[in-house]
């Protein structure tokens, strides 16, 4: 293949049907997971209080000196700077590289093992996970508005990809739900107060959307590469 694309494509290309080859936008996830991870994380910290939420600056919680957009850069950025603010010298947690090679290494498996818009989903699911994740950590809260459009998100990939079995698909998150929902439910009746929230019940619930009801029966991990 001489083409202009064809020039640029790799070889490698595991997550591709049989003859093709993996151009470089193939791995613009890869490029993506550093500057996910970063803003995931940020979003995630100024999660509970909900200020500058998306759109503020990122700015260092001591001296609340914006951080230089130099000193932004995934990774390297914190490296630079010796994991300090420039300004204060107070120590920046390593949570934050740590959460950009974490959302880095989610898209390369995703690359691994599909391309076209089923590595964006996979990705996506990763990303959204890994946030789900960090502020259940820091705040024991899995908000509906990761969960559920999760569990869409999940019911929308089975839809397209596997019709057939949609109807097991939308059983998983039923059965998902109303397993954590029964064991809340029955918790807060003999004890009296909450001993399980509902996010849990969602997450869960997403996960049945994903994997179908038939994921508790071990025959998960059957997606098809396409
Ligand atoms: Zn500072």
């Amino acid at each position: 293949m001489r083409d202009g694309l064809g020039e640029l494509s790799l070889e490698f290309r595991p997550g591709a049907a049989d003859g093709q080859r993996m151009l470089w936008f193939d791995f613009f996830p890869v490029f993506l997971g550093p500057f996910v991870g970063s803003f995931l994380f940020a979003a995630a910290v100024r999660y509970p209080q909900m200020t500058g939420f998306v759109t503020g600056r990122s700015m260092c919680p001591s001296c609340r000196a914006q951080i230089a957009i130099r000193d932004l850069l995934p990774v390297f950025g914190w490296l630079l700077l010796g994991g300090r603010c420039r300004v204060c010298a107070t120590p920046i947690g390593w949570q934050y590289p740590a959460v950009e090679l974490a959302a880095t290494a989610i898209a390369l498996w995703a690359v691994a093992e599909f391309s076209g818009w089923l590595l964006w989903v996979s990705c996506a699911l990763g990303w959204v996970l890994m946030a789900l994740s960090i502020i259940d950590w820091r705040c024991s809260r899995l908000p509906d508005a990761l969960t559920l459009p999760l569990l869409l998100l999940g019911l929308a990939v089975a839809a397209v990809n596997w019709p057939t079995e949609l109807a097991d698909h939308v059983f998983g998150a039923v059965v998902g739900y109303s397993g954590l929902a029964a064991i809340a439910w029955a918790y807060r009746r003999l004890r009296g107060f909450d001993g399980l929230g509902l996010g849990d019940a969602k997450l869960l619930a997403a996960g049945g959307a994903w994997l179908s009801w038939q994921a508790a029966h071990g025959t998960a991990g059957r997606i098809e590469r396409k």
